[in-house]
């Protein structure tokens, strides 16, 4: 049997199904058959965690979702993710909390970004993402430089986020904005483009760009599946003879 995975998703809930999609379809594809690994979702009331957002309280959001982890563990999860590149802020208070492991998508990012070859890197996501240190900070102890756009176009990216993707909707307009951001970004040097928010990729697609696009909810998607089928490691040696 397959590791079973526990998604911390609804942040928002357009993303939270590509998981879903992406963990399904890759196995069948891979391999054949329909043995995908088990998923629990666990969905949460998106607007509350806005309004912890925008009132810096971080703390709640922290418990709340070491409290909604812990239920898919009680539930039976092996271990978890938490669907959403901003909550990672609280990704180290999480885990401390929760007792199973949980993957990082930062470092699931990281992994791709170096596997591309790639040490320079820009960086688009909510305002948290890319203002707040935590996500920069995770690449740059892997080796990867990351710029993010001007003050301006991290607001209206960011509104384009809230106001729209985790809606659903897409807009040409927006699409058009999000490629003069990343034209500007490979001006400045990057030499490839982070999608750190997990709806980004519903707007912009990898023709959207002359550098190689990180699609970060694929990423993670690709590691819980690639935990979730993993061997369990071998028990140790039981010694030869006692006494
Ligand atoms: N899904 C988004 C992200 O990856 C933003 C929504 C949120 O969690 O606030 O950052």
């Amino acid at each position: 049997m397959h590791r079973r995975i526990g998604i911390l998703g609804g942040m928002s809930p357009e993303s939270t199904t590509v998981y879903y999609e992406h963990i399904t379809r890759r196995y069948a594809e891979q391999f054949g058959d329909y043995g995908y690994p088990e998923i629990l979702i666990y969905s949460v009331c998106f607007q509350q965690f806005v309004d912890w957002q925008h009132a810096g309280r971080w703390d709640e959001a922290a418990r709340e979702m070491a409290r909604a982890l812990e239920a898919l563990r009680a539930a039976g999860a092996d271990f978890g993710l938490i669907a959403t590149n901003t909550m990672h802020i609280v990704f180290d208070a999480v885990q401390q909390a929760v007792r199973m492991p949980l993957l990082s998508i930062i470092e699931a990012t990281a992994a791709g970004v170096l596997a591309a070859g790639v040490r320079t890197a820009g960086l688009l996501g909510t305002v948290f993402t890319m203002r707040e240190p935590f996500f920069r900070a995770g690449l740059a102890r892997a080796g990867v430089a990351v710029q993010v756009p001007a003050p301006d176009d991290q607001e209206h990216l960011n509104h384009v986020i809230y106001q729209e993707l985790c809606r659903g909707e897409i807009r040409d307009e927006s699409r058009r904005f999000f490629r003069e951001v990343i034209e500007r970004l490979q001006a400045d040097g990057a030499k490839g483009i982070i999608l750190g928010c997990t709806e980004i990729p519903l707007l912009v697609r990898p023709e959207d760009s002359a550098v190689p696009l990180f699609n970060t909810t694929l990423l993670h998607a690709e590691q819980a599946l690639r935990r979730a089928l993993e061997p369990d490691p071998a028990p140790p040696p039981v010694p030869a003879s006692a006494g």
